[in-house]
């Protein structure tokens, strides 16, 4: 299409237009097409050079780009850091959910962060006991790819709640209303999400057990303990990236 900036123009005086893109940030869809982690050519020989972030801010989306991009190009944009789980491209509700509705879709905790899927993730077909396995004993599936979900979500990703939006617009990815109807629409009615009173819908997610998040904890603080206080390490990472295999 030729005529997108016309388009695009348009769009700003159609109530219409306006309406439907409610329902969809403008930076969606092109956060889900994107392709991350190749190492960026701007930063080969530096060590954290992989292309892990996006920039919900900038029109049109630029590509994925590195954590030294990030303060050259992007300084004050709101960048998200996309990490991996068993190969397939997670985001940190933490980072998305001012940002985003995640209302409706399964959520994870993966290295004590909770995480979810930005895309469908290919299943394996009439393979796999533990899949299978997995599989038999849910109850709840993804409305679009019917993926086994652990918790009453409707969807296993961001990109299936998209497609189902983008067939029915009966789901919003808007984050105005997700505490005031705490997510009328479906799912997430588990017993704690009240009693965690957070907006992240159902949450009960692959929980990893208790305490294992105490033990982290402790070990951070032995580490924080061990450091002379006058001398702040520099670098501390925000948190480990992790790859889990
Ligand atoms: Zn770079
Ligand atoms: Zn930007
Ligand atoms: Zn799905």
């Amino acid at each position: 299409m030729t005529m997108r900036r016309a388009a695009a123009a348009a769009a700003a005086e159609s109530t219409a237009a306006a309406a439907a893109a409610t329902l969809v940030p403008p930076w969606l869809e092109p956060l889900l097409a994107t392709q991350f982690f190749s190492a960026c050519p701007d930063h080969a020989d530096a060590a954290r050079s992989e292309c892990n972030m996006f920039c919900l801010d900038c029109r049109p989306s630029p590509p994925a780009f590195c954590f030294y991009c990030r303060s050259d190009i992007h300084p004050g944009h709101r960048v998200i850091q996309i990490r991996r789980s068993s190969y397939h491209d997670v985001v940190r509700v933490a980072e998305v959910e001012k940002a985003l509705d995640i209302g409706g879709v399964q959520t994870y905790v993966i290295n004590s962060a909770r995480v979810l899927f930005l895309n469908e993730r290919p299943q394996p077909r009439g393979g796999g006991a533990a899949a299978a396995g997995k599989a038999a004993s849910s109850t709840h599936y993804c409305e679009i790819c019917a993926r086994a979900l652990l918790d009453p979500f409707r969807f296993c990703s961001l990109g299936c709640k998209l497609v189902r939006i983008k067939r029915n617009g009966d789901a919003s990815f808007t984050p105005t209303e997700a505490s005031a109807s705490g997510s009328g629409s479906g799912g997430g009615d588990g017993d704690d999400n009240k009693a965690e009173g957070g907006k992240v819908t159902g949450g009960s997610g692959e929980r990893i057990p208790q305490r294992e998040e105490t033990r982290v904890g402790a070990d951070t603080a032995r580490a924080t303990r061990s450091l002379p206080n006058s001398r702040r390490r520099k670098g501390v990472p925000h948190r480990a990236p992790f790859f889990a295999s």
